[in-house]
């Protein structure tokens, strides 16, 4: 097996670490950060990161999961790994930079590592695909460009690599150094620079300088002057720099680009002759990505027919993993655009984490150049298959359908796409989750075509990892104890229903709440086993609340005496939540009530309050200071003398999302995350949080007016001087409010910022798009990350989270992760 081995023992004399060491000897191969993506727990090395609170937590799990390697800083966890390998580390994450660094060190190997603002995972997917014939080269899965990425990618490299290609990413001053002691890059190649992840740093001039760390001491670095901007500083040791540029004078100095049907010709000048190459792409970025390959190539000696010939053939690279609807209640994973063991691994996390049914398909291609033998690669397959759950394997082509004895689980094959899409009207698929993963060459998007339902044209995107961020943000603002609810009610607002609810429960939230019972059954049937609070629970609920396990907040007298009279002495510890008012007037126990509720609490123990708390009114608005102070000491007053009847220590809170960062003081023990997830917080500056959802629709039909003409109901769009308009897929029916009409609302299409003209219909509207390209089939973008749900929601008096809550169920979902 190619796959390099080392023992326990020496991992201890790389690390340098104090160990208890159970096996000396024991075998490690894999180095894991996740309990939630093991592939050989016996074999894998778990590094507990502190930067993720839970980091610990996910220790225990992975040690039931049979992991028996451990790193932890921490010297109190011995007692609870018995029979384990224990590391003990200053710093957990430094311990893994440091032993894929030690792994670096014993190949030698020519390395390309890759930086820049855009474009990192584009060009190193574009290199692998121009190089791949001549080299066995191991690269970054995905988009592996952090701290922890950037090692878990060195770690793949094995003796029968003659070629690696890795990304790296920074988001803050001071962290390139230790990513350029792991790749020890011996080509660098500078992408784009540009104002994306710019947080971190004082000004673009020290993020560039950050970023060009990565650089020390390589041979050639590939960059284009214009973004350079200065001279190198000479610490960095580069002995050769290959320039590009499309303005000045440069080793490969483009002349001229212009885009024919779909492709790009450039011509430019090179060692003073006259090249050119046909780029299959036009849009500016692709050109730009396309052309750093095109210099890559000849800085490593490609003739620039050689250059030519493959760059024709580059083929788009599929980021991300899209989560669709499918035929018959199924759910589809889409990336049909590459097939290699390291992506498959992460699609088939991903399959795990979006635990939608109990069954899982996965539609595998043959795996092109792995660089391994056949045997051995299918051998790796099986057992990662096995591992990650798969019930049912459909492998097309002929290599994988040779090794068919391998798979242990259902399967079928297929020589090819096309005898697989003749067989597919007599196949069975339903309710049950089928990831599409394939090579290039095979064009599975046919496959997906077929298994998902026509996707209606005005689409909500919800990006899954921008979601996980956020969570993660929020996390990072609370005490270590501090819980989690996340707040899913109304469809999470507006974002979906059991795949917001899935990651969450991946993530380790503690609580999830929604606002009626119905929400909360419809996320136990979709396989949620977390506790669900249900804020609202109608008496005629009660029965079904009990049978799903879910948790009623009680907010009056009332309510709290139907509960226990329906309990009867049938239950024990019933798990409950007490809501009390303390100045929102909406819901709640009122001052008043407190010594009934104390009586009655004090009498049953067909209940267990498992928290209580309250809601600030206005937590995000500093002329409310003065109440939201109040609202705390009240909400403190009360509930501890509730607890006071009580014999055990239910959780407190108070905290909604713009709370969390404005009253850290008033966290207690557990805070309610709502809006913030979803990319909002009033308390924030822009930037802080991710944008999650983006909402899409197209352009139906386009139309020239003559001056004078009108556009839509009553003649409310005049077009004194005609113009044209492009009629788009999205109304008041989806949620599009009527208050856009009339020039309010604005759409981005063509990269323009358009208004709407005339008023707003039930299922479409009409754009003013006079001046610009636009056809039939075009997008237009109702918002995203530019053209924001707040700026919107400003332009109509209302808030964000009216604007998301009213995307009507029939705008399709579409969830991914990149
Ligand atoms: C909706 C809700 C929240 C979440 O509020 P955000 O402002 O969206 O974070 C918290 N608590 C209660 C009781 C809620 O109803």
């Amino acid at each position: 097996m190619s796959k390099v081995t080392y023992v326990a023992r020496q991992i201890a004399e790389v690390l340098d670490a104090e160990t208890a060491l159970f096996d000396p000897e024991a075998k490690i191969q894999y180095l894991a950060t996740d309990s939630r993506s093991l592939t050989d727990p016996a074999r894998s090395l778990f590094f507990a990161l502190e930067a993720l609170r839970d980091g610990h937590e996910f220790a225990a799990d992975a040690y039931q999961r049979g992991v028996r390697n451990f790193v932890f800083r921490a010297r109190t966890h011995a007692n609870k790994f018995a029979g384990a390998n224990i590391f003990y580390v200053d710093d957990v994450r430094a311990a893994l930079q440091k032993l894929a660094a030690f792994h670096r060190r014993s190949f030698n190997l020519e390395t390309i590592a890759i930086t820049g603002s855009n474009g990192k995972t584009i060009v190193k997917e574009w290199l692998y695909q121009l190089l791949v014939e001549d080299f066995n080269i191991v690269r970054s899965p995905k988009s592996f460009n952090s701290q922890i990425g950037v090692p878990l990618s060195v770690w793949q490299i094995t003796p029968e690599n003659d070629l690696a290609i890795f990304e790296a990413g920074v988001s803050k001053a001071n962290e390139m150094t230790a990513l350029a002691n792991v790749v020890r890059p011996t080509i660098g190649v500078l992408t784009n620079i540009g104002d994306a992840h710019s947080e971190g740093f004082a000004d673009n001039k020290e993020k560039l300088a950050e970023k060009l760390k990565l650089f020390k001491g390589v041979k050639c670095l590939i960059a284009s002057p214009d973004y350079l901007q200065s001279p190198l500083p000479d610490d960095l040791a580069i002995e050769n720099i290959f320039t590009w540029s499309m303005t000045r004078p440069a080793d490969l100095r483009i002349m001229f680009s212009e885009p024919i049907e779909g492709r790009t010709y450039l011509r430019a000048l090179y060692q003073e002759k006259e090249i050119e190459c046909l780029l299959p792409f036009v849009d500016h970025g692709s050109v730009e990505n396309g052309i750093i390959c095109w210099a890559t190539l000849l800085s490593m000696g490609y003739t620039p027919e050689v250059c030519d010939a493959r760059l024709e053939k580059l083929s788009p690279i599929g980021m991300r993993l899209e989560l669709k609807n499918g035929i018959n209640q199924c759910s589809v994973i889409d990336d049909s655009y590459s097939a290699d063991v390291s992506s498959l691994a992460i699609a088939l996390d991903f399959m795990n984490l979006q635990n939608q049914h109990p069954r899982r398909t996965l539609i595998l291609s043959d795996i092109p150049q792995s660089g391994k033998n056949d045997a051995e690669l299918y051998v790796e397959v099986a057992a990662l298959l096995h591992n990650k759950n798969v019930n049912r394997l459909i492998g097309i082509g002929p290599q994988i359908s040779a090794f068919a004895e391998f798979f242990s689980m259902e399967t079928a094959f297929f020589d090819s796409t096309e005898a697989f899409l003749e067989a597919f009207p007599g196949m069975h698929f339903s309710e049950e989750t089928i990831l599409v993963k394939g090579a290039r060459r095979f064009g599975f998007e046919r496959i997906s075509k077929v298994l998902t339902q026509k996707v209606h044209d005005t689409v909500l995107e919800i990006n899954l990892n921008a979601l996980s961020a956020n969570l993660q943000f929020y996390r990072s603002q609370l005490d270590s104890g501090t819980k989690i609810m996340a707040m899913v009610k109304a469809f999470s607002y507006g974002s979906g229903t059991f795949e917001i609810a899935n990651l969450l429960q991946f993530n380790k939230a503690d609580y999830l709440a929604v606002a009626y019972t119905d929400e909360g059954v419809a996320l136990r049937k979709g396989g949620i086993k977390m506790p669900i609070m249900v804020m609202s629970p109608e008496f005629a609920a009660f029965e079904a609340i009990v049978q799903h396990r879910l948790e009623p907040e009680l907010y009056s007298l009332e309510v709290l005496n139907n509960f226990l009279l329906f309990l009867g002495n049938r239950h024990k510890d019933y798990p409950v939540h007490l809501k009390l008012d303390t100045g929102m007037h909406r819901l709640g126990f009122d001052e008043k009530d407190i010594n009934e509720l104390k009586d009655i609490l004090s009498k049953t123990d067909a209940i267990k309050v498992t928290s209580i708390f309250s809601h600030l009114v206005a937590s995000d608005a500093a002329e409310h200071d003065g109440f939201s102070i109040k609202q705390i000491e009240a909400f403190n007053r009360i509930s501890l003398d509730v607890l006071s009847v009580l014999d055990y220590m239910p959780l407190r809170h108070i905290c909604n999302t713009s709370a969390i960062v404005r009253w850290p003081d008033a966290h207690f023990d557990m805070v309610r995350i709502g809006i913030g997830l979803y990319g909002f917080d009033a308390a924030l500056a822009a930037g802080a949080l991710q944008t999650v959802a983006v909402l899409k629709t197209t352009v139906t039909q386009v139309k020239t007016l003559q001056p004078g003409e009108s556009v839509g109901y009553s003649r409310a769009g005049m077009m004194p001087d005609g113009g044209q308009i492009a009629t788009v897929k999205i109304g008041y029916a989806d949620g599009y409010s009527r208050a856009f009409g009339n020039g309010v609302g604005k759409m981005l299409v063509a990269g323009q910022l358009v208004p709407v003209v005339g008023s707003v219909c039930m299922d479409m509207c009409m754009l003013d798009v006079t001046g610009l390209k636009v056809s039939a089939g075009d997008t237009a973008i109702v918002f995203n990350d530019q053209h924001s749900i707040s700026a919107l929601a400003a332009s109509i008096g209302t808030i964000p989270y009216e604007i998301l809550t009213n995307i009507s169920q029939r705008v399709k979902r579409v969830y991914f992760y990149e």
